[in-house]
């Protein structure tokens, strides 16, 4: 049978029937590295819930993991390899890469070419990346996305512990008396850590739990206090604390004397932030301070959970460790319910750290500038040669590419188009490279337009192997489906390449003999030199591999079972095998406000969307939450610039624009403002928030700061605003796109929705639809004033809606999927649509539950008549009751909604 294949016969196929009807897997997205079971019936995955018994999360799910399922169709699948977007088999692909990348090493050098990975990777897949780019190419030249994530709390844990370990469990976070949580919206960004905290809380509602954060995030429902401080001063906040504690008897000084180094100096360094000054830094209530110092030093345990909003800085390394200092000046540390706990971003960033995955480590966390390490990975290996040196880190590498100095990259599973600071540079880059292979599950998006070659990767569902999320805990991702059309996993790939490139060293025929082999490099002469040791199941079989529950590393014959608590005993990884504490001057954003960029732009994630939405993009229900990349801006700031909800802003930086949509928010401190990450191309024409971003980066450990961009911002108008209601083909969508001025893309439960508008007026809108949408049916419109209706009926049911105005039209989501829904439509129905007039009953407005499908003014409602808390809400209208990520909006809609108590006066003073 030929290789190729027609994708228009493809369905998904899914695992022999002989398999168990239940597959544990793990979620593919954050680092909380959430259990799922997935039901399988007849051949198909037709179920998931949380694993109660996943350690991670007992059953819980967010509404991003609830909703996997939902994300799996073959929709914009990538399933055949192309060439220069010819199908090809994979013999031809892959002799065809090797080939290219061994002419070009050869005529320039093993630098000439690079890899850049992902952290949706497995932990196999990364594991084979490495040891083929480090171990026989011979070059440094691998990096991950993880750069972008939390490369500067690997930099800080490294410096500070010898190697990078997370000293921390899940369980610590509810064992606190104190949390505080810095440079995170763990109520959005890791809902179910989130949800694990809030139960801990209503269990011992002693704990105090602190928010640190430019913005009044939702996390901040369940905050006794917050700091919002000035965006980037997160350093000075914690040297305060080091002097506090100093001040008022917070140090732990046996534990300093014993088991770590450097205090004095890094004492000395954090001398000259009194309460006072660090207030006037962080632009924050000096009493407001003082009351979390004191909490601080006087609480016995505390944990500092932190994550982008540290990471993501010009001066990261230095935040993350000021966060560490403070933790081993107070002995709050390598204790139950104490140490500075960084949450990764992806599913497997730590998996990508353990084997080697950052262009400045080598593997098993040894060190790539080590000859030792570097001898000992080579003999491990038996590979030719060894990278001797660091390879070129995310944004360095694109920098590089676009000087020509790297001429080849493979991009492996991930987006760098949408996800790099300064995308025109990025473009650029790409545009000139001699070779862009790109490995994706995904047929299109931004990184996938510059493809030399296309090779089509297993997605979740399919991918089969292992992943390590934040706590150290090591997961199986099995496959609950077989490989769609002939997409291959990752490693496959990655082998496949390298034996065509002719290197030994690749002889894996199951997932299963990778891991194997990984896992004895980490214990290769470990001699407890490193935590990383996983020699306890460096043994297992293909079926032991298979049963492998969750377990926490290191795994060795001191801890069978695996490990909760490393560094109890004080003993570091360092020479001295002492903790470095390390001085820090706090150092503000590099990407500064002036007179022609004034606003501090601030970035992050959605509650329901993941990444750059290539997955949670295709889900209704997930979409619905929030339709557009709005940002987020102060009310005197909206005020000033003249606009309101929904009205548009241009926002220009000095490396591109992007237009979108405003959301008026007092959370905001005033001149500063916020957009989400996850919009690209696929979904906005104008909504990627990286184009609006310097590369600027951490010296040490090379993240970007996407924290802290210099924006303008202007009100923008177009002429005509147009709502389009189901396109179904390719080219209707390419003609609307091609005839807009700007352009968004919703995914609803009929189809996709567009808005688009326009600098000229449409002058005869029905023709443009009809033009646009190339359907024949019966066509109806009404006109009044500058507003257009229109409708295409085929049959009597519903195939195309319009409404044109000169403003938005706004429209019920909820009502428009109830008349797409209906076979054929009453008469009064369709002039009901012509009208622009929805029935009552779907004036639901924002939808906040996505579960369950709850709007916002039916959530109001119920709250101004009696359902003043969550659990109220819950019983009258489901809302919160599955997946809980909505709770936090319904806390706050209740504050905000319901009526204040009628003071009742007990004492009337007579006068
Ligand atoms: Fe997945 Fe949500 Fe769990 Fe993260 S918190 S792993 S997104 S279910």
């Amino acid at each position: 049978m030929s290789e190729l294949m027609s994708t228009s016969s493809l369905s998904l196929p899914v695992s022999q029937t002989d398999e168990p009807s239940l597959i544990q897997s793990t979620c593919a997205y954050c680092g909380v590295g959430c259990g799922v079971d997935i039901g399988v019936a007849d051949g198909k995955a037709t179920s998931l819930i949380g694993s109660a018994d996943h350690p991670a999360n007992y059953g819980r799910l967010c509404v991003k993991g609830s909703n996997l399922l939902n994300t799996i169709d073959l929709t914009n699948r990538l399933l055949v390899p192309e060439i220069a977007g010819e199908q090809v088999s994979w013999s031809q692909a892959t002799d065809y890469v090797a080939q290219q990348f061994n002419d070009i090493i050869k005529k320039h050098g093993k630098n000439a070419v690079a890899f850049y990975v992902s952290g949706q990777l497995l932990t196999e897949d990364y594991y084979l990346a490495n040891k083929l780019m480090k171990g026989y190419i011979g070059s440094g030249n691998i990096d991950t996305n993880s750069r972008l994530c939390m490369s500067s709390a690997v930099s800080a844990y490294k410096r500070a512990f010898g190697e990078d370990v997370v000293p921390c469990t899940y369980q610590d976070l509810e064992q606190t008396d104190l949390l505080l949580l810095t440079g995170s919206n763990a109520a959005w960004t890791h809902p179910v850590l989130y949800q694990r905290i809030e139960r801990a809380k209503k269990i011992n509602p002693a704990m105090k739990v602190v928010v640190i954060d430019p913005r009044k995030t939702a996390t901040c429902e369940i905050a006794d206090s917050l700091i919002q401080l000035k965006p980037g001063t997160d350093a000075a906040f914690f040297n305060g604390l080091l002097n506090y504690l100093n001040d008022h008897d917070g140090l732990d000084t046996d534990y300093i004397t014993k088991f770590t180094e450097g205090f004095q100096q890094t004492l000395k360094e954090a001398k000259s932030w009194s309460v006072d000054a660090v207030a006037e830094y962080c632009q924050v209530n000096s009493q407001e301070l003082v009351v979390v110092y004191q909490l601080f030093c006087q609480s016995k345990k505390a944990v500092t959970f932190y994550s982008m909003g540290i990471n993501q800085s010009s001066s990261g390394v230095d935040k993350c460790q000021s966060i560490i200092n403070c933790h081993l000046a107070s002995g709050k540390m390598a204790k139950v319910g104490c140490g500075p706990f960084s949450i990764t971003g992806q599913p497997n960033a730590m998996g990508g750290r353990e084997v080697g995955g950052l262009a400045n480590q080598l593997a098993a966390h040894m060190d790539i500038d080590n000859p030792l390490h570097q001898e000992k990975v080579q003999r491990f290996w038996q590979s030719p040669t060894i990278a001797t040196e660091q390879g070129t880190k995310a944004v360095e590498m694109f920098d590089k590419i676009a000087t020509g100095e790297i001429k080849a990259v493979w991009i492996m599973a991930t987006n760098p188009m949408v996800s790099l600071p300064d995308r025109a540079k990025i473009a650029a880059a790409m545009k000139q490279c001699q070779l862009v292979v790109v490995s994706d599950c995904v047929e299109e998006n931004d990184t996938l337009a510059f493809a030399d070659v296309k090779l089509p990767a297993t997605p979740w569902l399919e991918k089969n192997g292992t992943v390590t999320n934040s706590e150290r805990r090591i997961s199986r991702q099995r496959n609950a489906a077989m490989p769609a059309g002939l997409a291959k996993h990752d490693w496959q790939i990655i082998r496949d390449v390298a034996q065509a490139m002719d290197f030994d060293g690749f002889d894996f025929e199951d997932v299963s003999d990778v891991f194997k082999e990984y896992s004895q490099l980490t214990s290769f002469e470990n001699n407890g030199e490193r935590l990383l040791d996983l020699s306890g199941l460096s043994q297992l079989t293909a079926q032991q591999y298979q049963q492998l529950a969750p377990i926490q590393w290191p795994v060795n014959n001191e801890f069978p079972q695996g490990c909760a608590r490393v560094y109890a005993d004080g003993k570091f990884n360092t020479d001295s095998s002492k903790a470095q504490f390390y001085p820090v001057t706090p150092q503000l954003p590099i990407q500064r406000t002036d007179a022609e960029y004034p606003f501090v732009l601030n970035s992050g994630r959605m509650r329901d969307q993941w990444h750059t939405m290539t997955r949670t993009g295709k889900a209704s229900k997930l979409s619905a939450h929030t339709d557009k990349p709005y940002l987020y801006l102060h009310p005197s700031d909206a005020n000033k610039l003249s606009v309101q909800d929904d009205d548009m802003l241009s926002i220009t930086a000095s490396t591109g624009q992007a237009i979108t949509h405003v959301k008026v928010d007092n959370k905001q401190r005033a001149g500063e403002c916020f957009m989400p990450i996850h919009w690209n191309k696929s979904f906005a024409s104008h909504g990627n928030v990286s184009a609006l971003y310097q590369g600027v980066v951490d010296p040490i450990s090379g993240q970007a700061e996407c924290k802290q961009g210099a924006v303008q911002l202007t009100k923008k108008s177009f002429k005509q605003y147009v709502s389009v209601h189901r396109l179904t083909s390719e080219s209707e969508v390419n003609e609307l796109k091609a005839s807009a001025d700007f352009w968004l893309k919703n995914t609803t439960a009929y189809g996709e929705a567009y808005q688009a508008a326009f600098d000229e007026p449409i002058v005869d809108v029905m023709f443009w639809c009809q033009q646009t949408s190339g359907l024949s049916g019966e066509w109806l419109t009404f006109q009044q004033d500058q507003q257009s209706y229109i409708v295409c009926l085929q049959a009597g049911k519903l195939c195309y809606l319009a409404y044109s105005s000169n403003a938005w039209p706004k429209i019920e989501p909820s009502w428009l999927e109830h008349v797409f829904s209906v076979s054929s439509l009453e008469f009064a129905t369709v002039q009901s649509l012509l009208l622009g007039i929805a029935s009552e009953e779907f004036n639901q407005g924002k939808q906040v539950c996505s579960c369950f499908a709850v709007g916002e003014k039916t959530i109001n409602q119920a709250i101004t008549q009696g359902c003043t808390s969550v659990e109220k809400l819950g019983e009258k209208l489901q809302c919160g009751t599955k997946c809980g990520s909505c709770k936090p909006e319904l806390a706050s809609l209740i504050n905000q909604y319901k009526t204040a108590p009628i003071a009742v006066i007990t004492d009337l003073a007579v006068g």
